[in-house]
């Protein structure tokens, strides 16, 4: 027997490290596909924050998706009775229509929070973006399917009333300085929407998210395979859901884009959107029409898109990369342009488009 051993030791020893091998192999791959099946994805489609809102969430099994849905759904709800000028009694619209020039509105130190990340963000992007832009939004009522030109004059008076400056924040509230002003969270709201669900959702034993708010999609975890996220671009030329591209991201990141095809109206030839340059009082035209912005922060992606989409290419992407942010900025001749950090994850997809290197 032992020179039996003896003799084949080197064949045993083969044929025990094959079948110990193909055993560890086996029961990696079923182990694997196991912590797949643990996993399954909802879909729950609606409209949040004047636009549309959709989750799809990767959870063990449907009920705790559908209760995570509601979970959302009352997180966004909040938030909005803070932020929403579509609320006639949301702090902000009490704000705007009660306000004393010079005087202290209190407000949550929630909102005051968002508030002086919004006055640092206009003060770096010298005003580019700014948190009380909403008089030159009402001159041009592109939300509400306005189509005209409006007077200059009206313009200008607009415009007084959208100073950055004019806006201070204090422990207990803001204080504007000036007449006939308003805050304005339609360029930061679904951002700030985005990092409010991801906090929620770490509280909760999803797997993985992706909640689209309009215009910013947050990627939240993984589907259990501990891989990347693709996440579609909105071809700015193209029917609503063609993406130019697609990004691959790893999750935790909040994805924003702005452009000048989500509402416009044309007059004489010219498109006129509702992303406004507050040094003009006239929608950003600088041959930009998309930009995307991804941050860990929702706040600064969605913040960051509308202010670079107003800074144009060259300031828009030495500023996102200072922020720390990556961003595609595609003109209107159609060149894409990519921070070195998407360089590699990103993939056009769409004809007539030239990624620039
Ligand atoms: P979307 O609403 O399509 O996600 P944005 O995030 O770019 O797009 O937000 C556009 C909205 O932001 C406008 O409808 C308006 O309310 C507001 N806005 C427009 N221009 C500016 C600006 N320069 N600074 C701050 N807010 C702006
Ligand atoms: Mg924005």
């Amino acid at each position: 027997m032992i020179r039996f051993f003896a003799k084949y030791r080197h064949l045993i020893t083969a044929v025990v490290a094959f079948v110990f091998i193909g055993a560890m192999v086996y029961f990696g791959v079923r182990m694997n596909r196991l912590r797949d099946m643990d996993v399954q994805s909802e879909t729950y489609a609606g409209t949040a924050m004047g636009t549309a809102l959709k989750k799809t969430i990767y959870a063990e099994d449907i009920n705790q998706s559908d209760q995570v849905n509601k979970q959302i759904d009352d997180c966004i709800g909040s938030l909005e009775k803070q932020i929403s000028i579509r609320i006639a009694d949301s702090e902000i619209s009490k704000c705007n229509a009660n306000y004393a020039v010079d005087g202290i509105y209190p407000l949550s130190p929630n909102v005051l929070k968002y508030l002086k990340r919004e006055i640092q963000i206009s003060e770096e992007t010298d005003g580019a973006y700014s948190p009380c832009i909403r008089p030159l939004v009402d001159v041009w009522k592109i939300e509400e399917h306005g189509n005209v030109v409006p007077e200059p004059n009206a313009i200008e008076d607009a415009l007084k009333a959208v100073n950055t400056d004019d806006v201070e924040v204090v422990d207990t509230g803001v204080i504007l300085h000036g007449e006939n002003m308003a805050l304005d969270f339609g360029a930061s709201g679904k951002g700030i929407a985005c990092d409010e669900v991801a906090e929620l959702l770490k509280n909760t034993q999803v797997q993985g998210a992706v909640i689209s708010i309009g215009g910013s999609i947050l990627a939240y975890g993984n589907k259990g395979d501990n891989k990347d996220w693709h996440i579609g671009i909105q071809d700015p030329r193209d029917k609503d859901g063609e993406v130019v591209g697609i990004i691959d991201t790893e999750g935790n990141k909040i994805i924003s884009t702005s452009g000048d095809y989500e509402k416009y109206f044309e007059q004489d030839g010219k498109r006129y959107h509702h992303i406004l340059d507050p040094a003009t009082g006239y929608p950003a035209d600088n041959g930009l029409i998309s930009v995307t912005v991804v941050s860990s922060s929702g706040i600064d992606s969605d913040i960051l898109s509308t202010a670079c989409f107003v800074m144009g290419l060259e300031n828009g992407l030495k500023y996102v990369q200072e922020k720390g942010a990556e961003a595609i900025f595609i003109t209107a001749q159609k060149k894409i342009y990519v921070t070195d950090g998407l360089r590699k994850k990103f993939r056009l997809k769409a004809d007539g488009y030239e990624l620039v290197k």
